[in-house]
């Protein structure tokens, strides 16, 4: 007999709309069960079948669906979902020149808490949830299979692995070790990629597409790329033909990997700079100079940690883009992103036109951007969203 997990009445809603989530709070009842077992199937007040789930009482978030049909969740389920999730990759019409690619997207790819990137003959595992921990070297083995990758390495590292009752875990979990530096091509450019120590798994990829976009605009520009880490925007920028271009990060190792990286795209010293400092200083220090620039990357880390920090977020996110457009050259472009899943697009449209109304800038939309589609995200769970941004060109006429 499979445990089941109750819902109260009337909270069945959000998995009728396939939002993938059960808190604690809507639970009426949930069998014991051997510690081995976390599978439930979900029912709702009157009986009815909802899906199954993994769980973790430890969690605020009790229940995560792995599938709303009455489905034997084995070996061949998961196997069956790596493959889902693979061929949407391999249909992008970029794969060629690219060999950095997120694979799987968590629950966008129907596998709640689970997160694999693709660095050339390398993944690495990124396992957010105790239900994924559980089985990640049964994962690791069918990813190995299913894309030939020589090895996986695990970054499992991050802050929301304490909300499940688990600590950090890194290291080889299958195959072969990768090096210290994997290269990638992304978009034809090359990248070095530390999937040791870097950022993330290692790289910024839910960026690929606006770098590109950024690529495609900063021939003959002057251009800053604030919050550079190891220079992605900056590299795409200076390969395009760009004039000159600013790296600005408060990392000097970050910074030193994008002098390394584009060297091996060709780029000359001569073209690009980089400023190592604090970019709210930085950029006051900039406006002082007299400097300009014909396009901006402002591509800040999560400023809000949680709902409670979204307004001192706020305030640093009017900071930098008021900073920002005071630098900007009439006619200039300003490609502006927030990746606090706290602030809503709205809200970070709003903010931004709040400092574009304080600079007195005349400033048009180019465009609403996001990740790429190598992140997909249920229509069904907005949670999942989490990259915004927004390419502005000022009106060169004020
Ligand atoms: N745009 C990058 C990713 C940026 S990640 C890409 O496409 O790859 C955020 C970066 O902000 C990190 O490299 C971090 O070192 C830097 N950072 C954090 N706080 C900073 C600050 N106050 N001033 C300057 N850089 C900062």
């Amino acid at each position: 007999m499979p445990r089941t997990l109750v819902l109260k009445p009337g909270r069945e809603r959000p998995l009728l709309q396939r939002h993938p989530w059960i808190f604690s709070g809507a639970i009426a009842s949930l069998d014991e069960g051997a510690a081995e077992d976390d599978l439930v199937e979900v029912r709702s007040g009157d009986g009815s079948f909802l899906g199954k789930a993994y769980v973790n009482e430890r969690s605020q978030i009790v229940g995560r669906v792995l599938c709303f049909e009455d489905l034997d969740v084995d070996s061949s389920f998961f196997a069956s979902r790596i493959e889902t999730a693979l061929a949407l990759r391999e249909a992008l019409p970029e794969s060629s020149e690219t060999t950095a690619l997120r694979l799987i997207n968590a629950e966008g790819d129907a596998l709640p808490g689970l997160v694999v990137d693709r660095y050339g003959d390398f993944l690495v595992m990124q396992v957010l949830t105790l239900g994924m921990e559980r089985r990640k070297h049964h994962l690791a083995a069918l990813l190995l299979a299913q894309t030939n990758a020589k090895g996986i390495y695990e970054r499992s590292d991050v802050e929301v692995r304490r909300k499940e009752g688990l600590t950090d875990t890194t290291g080889l979990l299958l195959g072969e070790a990768p090096p210290p530096l994997v290269e990638v091509l992304e978009h034809g450019r090359r990248f070095l990629i530390d999937v040791r120590g870097g950022h993330k798994t290692g790289f910024y990829i839910d960026q690929r597409e606006n770098r590109r976009l950024v690529g495609q605009l900063a021939r003959e520009k002057t251009v800053l790329n604030c919050f550079s880490y190891t220079g992605g925007f900056g590299l795409y920028a200076a390969t395009a033909g760009a004039k000159h271009v600013v790296q600005l990060d408060a990392s000097e190792p970050a910074l030193e990997h994008a002098l390394t990286q584009a060297a091996q795209n060709g780029v000359t010293d001569d073209m690009m700079e980089h400023a190592c400092g604090d970019a709210f200083h930085v950029l006051r220090v900039f406006r002082d100079e007299g400097r300009s620039f014909d396009l901006i990357v402002m591509d800040p880390p999560k400023l809000a940690k949680s709902r409670a920090s979204v307004d001192a977020a706020l305030r640093g996110y009017k900071d930098l883009n008021l900073l920002a457009l005071r630098l900007l050259t009439p006619g200039g472009h300003l490609a502006t992103f927030s990746c606090s899943g706290a602030v809503t697009r709205d809200l970070f449209q709003k903010v931004v036109f709040g400092a574009a109304a304080d600079a007195r800038c005349d400033m048009q939309v180019l465009a609403h951007l996001s990740a790429g589609a190598d992140h997909p995200v249920p229509l069904s769970f907005p949670e999942g969203t989490y990259l915004k941004g927004m390419l502005l060109r000022s009106l060169p006429t004020r």
